[in-house]
């Protein structure tokens, strides 16, 4: 028997939470959030595989600890188990850099706030050189999966991986509407999402007007969670689930409560398979919610999937109803 070396083990995490470049997409833009940012820009050439940037306006790292940065289990977020309990960063398990660092080419250049110069560092050779840049951070992943070319081999067409890319974004952009957000691809802006937006702005610029137009304003209190967004009405349903945002504290998530909790409320106005449309937000309280289920931190285990299922399908029961009881009324009159 013997330990595994340090490099190995941070190629074995990678193979969880990176599958694909949209997951170190997500990774990063979780990261530039955290760090505050308010514009965020993503450049991809070859649909990410050959290189993913994220720039960002955000606190930025100081020099000392750009090298703990791509370190296993090195984060600035959390200090002990109380603090993961109710955790309110993206991140917390200072696992993403190191993971992604071992399995492709990283660069993190980086201006902390107040700083007066900016660092570079090599993640391959550790190399730490000035650079010029303003407040924020970059982070360059290039070849990705140079070194495990089994996983490689799994990646789809450059055009695939760009949509999942854009995708992930799009999920980010969903939940921060006062964050602006552009995609360039092969030196071209392919996507551009302004700042400082409403959260139904924000829906428009993404899906366009439509989504908007026919859908209803969530907002329902019931216990201790709160649930918000927008839900389609039932014309606006697709063939395809491809509209279907669920938000837990600003993290997107997909969850089975959650998912039949919509359901059951459309039961009686949605036919077939048809799949409503809907951005919904839910907040409760963090101790109330784990969220370290899983590395990709996509699925949540709740405390009490009883009273969320019947807050969702009453909030979204409520918000279809009204529009008709107020047409109804209008009709009667
Ligand atoms: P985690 O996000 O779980 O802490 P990561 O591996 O994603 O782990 O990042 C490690 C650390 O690097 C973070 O805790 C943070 O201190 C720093 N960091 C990474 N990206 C950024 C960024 N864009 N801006 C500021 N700090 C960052
Ligand atoms: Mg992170």
């Amino acid at each position: 028997m013997q330990e595994l070396p340090d490099e190995l083990i941070s190629q074995i995490a990678a193979g969880e939470v990176v599958e694909r470049p949209a997951s170190v997409v997500r990774e990063l833009v979780d990261n530039a959030l955290d760090a505050g940012a308010t514009q965020i820009t993503l450049r991809l050439l070859a649909g990410g595989v050959r290189l993913i940037g994220v720039e960002d306006d955000g606190v930025g790292i100081p020099p000392e600890e750009l090298p703990l940065a791509l370190r296993r289990h090195a984060t600035s977020k959390i200090r002990s188990l109380q603090e993961l309990e109710s955790v309110g960063t993206m991140g917390f398990r200072g696992e993403a850099l190191a993971a992604i660092n071992s399995i492709a080419e990283v660069s993190v250049l980086s201006r902390r706030a107040g700083a007066d110069g900016a660092w570079l560092l090599d993640g391959a050779t550790g190399e730490l050189k000035p650079v010029a840049r303003a407040q924020g951070t970059s982070v360059e992943v290039r070849e990705l999966f140079f070194a495990t070319p089994a996983r490689r081999k799994f990646l789809k067409t450059d055009a695939t991986e760009l949509a999942h890319c854009i995708e992930a974004v799009r999920r980010h952009a969903l939940a921060r509407p006062d964050v602006g957000f552009a995609i360039w691809h092969e030196g071209k802006l392919i996507e551009q999402w302004r700042a400082a937006a409403t959260p139904a702005q924000r829906i428009a610029d993404v899906f366009g007007d439509e989504f908007v137009a026919q859908s209803v304003a969530v907002e329902h209190q019931e216990g201790a969670v709160r649930v918000s967004g927008h839900a389609g009405v039932p014309d606006a349903a697709r063939s395809r689930a491809d509209q279907q945002f669920f938000y837990v504290n600003g993290r997107y998530v997909r969850d089975k409560v959650l998912a039949h909790a919509v359901r059951s409320a459309y039961e009686d106005v949605l036919h077939g398979q048809r799949q409503p449309v809907f951005v919904l937000h839910l907040a409760i309280d963090p101790a109330r919610v784990d969220v370290n289920v899983h590395p990709t931190k996509i699925e949540v285990r709740f405390r009490d999937g009883r009273e969320i299922h019947q807050a969702v399908r009453h909030a979204i029961e409520n918000a279809l109803a009204a529009p008709r009881a107020a047409a109804a009324a209008q009709a009667g009159e």
